[in-house]
């Protein structure tokens, strides 16, 4: 291996560490910690995992955590009611949906009454036009993670390479804006692009949110790129045995790849602190716009 690992969860650690310090001395100023109210429908165990995660993460650097776990057959109207609740408490600074929601619900409408200030999943629209404008606002969770871990290797982004693989809302789209921000020149690869393996090996800066075990392999890479991988899929090997792997082949690529990221270590971790950071951001701006 000579790719050095991108290691997200001792950033992440970090920067957490740097929020509980922010947090301590904001409140002795505010009068009260920041809050995250972590709305949960139905019972997915994935979905309970992370919110555990998330809510022991507010628990770790001093965030009031609301947690609302709701019954899979909440209509809509509760959960519309629920969202404006926490739209006017004045406790709450973020509000997190955790998807997905159970397909009865019309989970865009729900996301869209957040108010755009307490959207700490930065996915509003509001807050993802301002990206696109490049004004100041919540960014996207996962993508700014991807941002910082690469800020963290002091990559200078100006006009390298970028290919985005994946073009979801949650990933791909803002990401790709982020990195364009960042003056790189960016590709948006996806489902219909066609010789994926070419369009990535142009990558000095390749990232993989796709949802496909592995699927992206040291041919694909050009020598000295910068891998991200975004995916994390659950596969089961032939003696039964389950873990989480990447949509990168981490073994192949990290013998021609510059810098990588782990699966699980790498973005993952750096989306839960980016979500403490926008909610730490939203109680700061209340105070001092
Ligand atoms: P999604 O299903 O919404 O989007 C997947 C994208 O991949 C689509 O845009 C699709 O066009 C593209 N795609 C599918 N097959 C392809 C192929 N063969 N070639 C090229 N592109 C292809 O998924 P998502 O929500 O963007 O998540 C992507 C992955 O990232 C998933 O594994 C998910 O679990 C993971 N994820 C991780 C984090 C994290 O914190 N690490 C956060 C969000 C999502």
């Amino acid at each position: 291996m000579s790719a050095q690992i991108l290691n997200g969860k001792a950033l992440a650690q970090t920067i957490q560490e740097d929020l509980k310090q922010q947090i301590t001395t904001l409140q002795s100023q505010i009068g009260r910690p920041p809050g995250l109210a972590v709305i949960m429908v139905g019972n997915h165990p994935a979905s309970a995992a992370y919110v555990r995660n998330k809510e022991r993460a507010c628990a770790r650097v001093g965030i009031a955590s609301f947690g609302k776990h709701l019954p899979a057959d909440t209509p809509q109207a509760d959960l519309a009611g629920l969202i404006q609740e926490c739209n006017q408490n004045s406790e709450i600074d973020g509000i997190l949906v955790q998807l997905p929601l159970p397909d009865s619900l019309d989970a865009v409408a729900l996301l869209n009454q957040i108010h755009p200030d307490k959207d700490a999943d930065g996915l509003h629209p509001v807050n993802l036009g301002r990206l696109l404008r490049g004004e100041r606002g919540l960014r996207s969770c996962t993508p700014a993670g991807v941002m910082r871990l690469l800020q963290s290797a002091n990559l200078d982004l100006t006009g390298k390479k970028a290919v985005v693989i994946g073009r979801s809302i949650l990933v791909g789209k803002p990401l790709a804006l982020m990195l364009l921000e960042a003056n790189a020149t960016v590709t948006i690869a996806h489902s219909r692009s066609g010789d994926l393996a070419a369009i990535a090996r142009h990558a000095d800066i390749l990232i993989a949110a796709v949802g496909r075990p592995q699927m992206i392999t040291a041919e694909m890479v050009k020598p000295g790129a910068v891998v991200i991988d975004v995916g994390i899929n659950r596969v089961t090997d032939e003696a039964g045995r389950s873990r989480l792997v990447g949509d990168v082949d981490f073994d192949g690529v990290a013998s021609v790849a510059s810098y990588i990221t782990p699966v699980p270590g790498g973005v993952g971790p750096m989306t839960v602190a980016m979500l403490l950071n926008n909610t730490v951001e939203s109680y700061r701006r209340k105070h001092q716009p």
